[in-house]
């Protein structure tokens, strides 16, 4: 097939190869948004990627705003990051044993994020956050655990939870496959609610572990944690003794170079979660992620501690490398503030195209994430969200794909801009929009 053609609407490689996967892989993918079940149609499958772009099987062209859900903070196939990679797997793709790059790649966090003291290495987010949960139960002597409608933190039988019936009881379970005794110690409260949150701390605060939640929610498309709502949450967390556990798998590197938790500290003097759950752009696009926070509860970790934990491929060599490329580049100088401009011009191009035919629409966006709306004002929480129109969100997103822009293929997913998204792209993704929402 071409690589260069952003023509073609043929998409029969990518239904052949959608057949022959459904027939020996569920859904046909091996992760369920992939299989675009909420908008229909084909998924496409990708052949290659390079800088802002990817080639489906049928060599179109796709400006990308997924970039593998985050990692691709520096488009595909960045060349410092490539060098990194191609070295490190002429040394070795696994040991089993320490490395000197872990120990860097450690050092690199520790020194971008101030409030992880201590942090260990891991292969994925959910087993960062699910171990994140084991360790602040392990430390604080406590079972129960805080979480937040519509924060997603992986799928660890005791975060696959929806709200229960009321405040004194606990979460049910959203998946077959989890035992209500496991969710049992979950409570699920509404993202933003400061009223429901002080009851809650009143009525169970004493027996909880840890509150985790995503500061800036990217699994509700992009919901901000309000300032005085986080405010509180610190507040509650410290007078009851519960550790504050912020998801950063997503915001992490993203957001800005310190995390969502920078960004909450500049006005929220002196702010800092007491755990950080990393993923994503730590490991560039490799398997990669990290938990962390202050010494005292890190330590608590085996062998040091009581607290079990471990991992075949973590702190993986090839993995390790690709993540400190990917540090090292976007602490330069300048990095977010060029990446938030751009991200910038995207929502406020697309709510101006869309103003100007008369379309509902909002968006936001903090560094390279954004998250957009087919509604006048920004949503506050899960529910909210939900309202929002789905067949208008599903027929966007088809006519965007077939011009060439792939957004998430689920109105509830946040999106991702690269330092390799040029002006150009921009201006391109706008134009298509305006189209659309011109009826053309
Ligand atoms: N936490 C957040 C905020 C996420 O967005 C995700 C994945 O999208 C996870 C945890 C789970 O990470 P992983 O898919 O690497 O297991």
């Amino acid at each position: 097939p071409s690589t260069n053609s952003n023509i073609s609407s043929d998409t029969s490689r990518n239904t052949v190869l959608f057949e022959r996967a459904r027939a020996l892989i569920p859904g046909g993918v091996n992760s369920p948004v992939r299989a675009f079940k909420a908008v229909g149609g084909t998924p496409r499958f990708v052949q290659r990627a390079q800088g802002a772009y990817f080639w489906d099987a049928d060599g179109k062209r796709y400006i990308d705003y997924i970039g593998s859900w985050g990692p691709m903070i520096l488009g595909h196939g960045h060349p410092p990051v490539v060098e990194a990679v191609q070295k490190a797997v002429l040394e070795g793709f696994s040991y089993g044993a320490p490395t000197e790059r872990e120990v860097e790649l450690a050092e690199e966090i520790v020194k971008l994020v101030p409030s992880i003291e201590m942090l260990r290495l891991v292969s994925s987010g959910t087993e960062a956050s699910m171990s994140a949960i084991r360790l602040a139960r392990g430390a604080t002597g406590r079972s129960k655990i805080i979480k937040f409608e519509g924060c997603y933190h992986g799928h660890a039988d005791a975060l696959l939870v929806k709200a229960g019936s009321g405040l004194a009881t606990f979460g049910n379970p959203t998946s077959a496959g989890v035992p209500p005794e496991v969710v049992q110690h979950t409570l699920v409260l509404e993202y933003n609610h400061i009223a429901q949150l002080e009851e809650a701390f009143a009525l169970h605060g004493s027996n909880t572990a840890c509150l985790i939640i995503e500061p800036i929610a990217g699994n509700m498309n992009f919901v901000r944690a309000s300032v005085p709502f986080m405010k509180r949450c610190r507040e509650l967390c410290t007078q009851h003794g519960v550790l504050l556990v912020f998801d950063e798998v997503m915001t992490g590197f993203r957001v800005a170079l310190g995390g969502a938790q920078s960004v909450y500290a500049r006005s929220i003097p002196g702010f800092k979660p007491d755990m950080t759950v990393l993923g994503k752009v730590i490991g560039g696009g490799m398997p990669l992620a990290a938990f962390g926070g202050t010494r005292a509860v890190m330590e608590q970790l085996a062998p040091l501690g009581p607290v079990y934990q471990a991992g075949t491929l973590s702190g993986n060599p090839v993995a390790t490398a690709c993540g400190l490329a990917t540090l090292r580049e976007i602490s330069k100088p300048g990095f977010y503030e060029a990446l938030g401009e751009r991200t910038r011009s995207l929502v406020s191009g697309l709510t101006r195209v869309a103003a100007q035919a008369g379309i509902p629409f909002c968006g936001d966006s903090e560094g390279g994430m954004f998250g957009f709306f087919l509604m006048e004002k920004l949503p506050q929480n899960y529910a909210t969200v939900m309202t929002t129109d789905s067949p208008a969100f599903n027929r966007f997103f088809h006519a965007m794909l077939d011009k060439g822009v792939y957004y998430a293929p689920a109105l509830y997913e946040a999106g991702f801009v690269s330092s390799a998204h040029t002006a150009e792209d921009i201006e391109a993704t706008v134009e298509a929009a305006a189209q659309f929402f011109a009826g053309r």
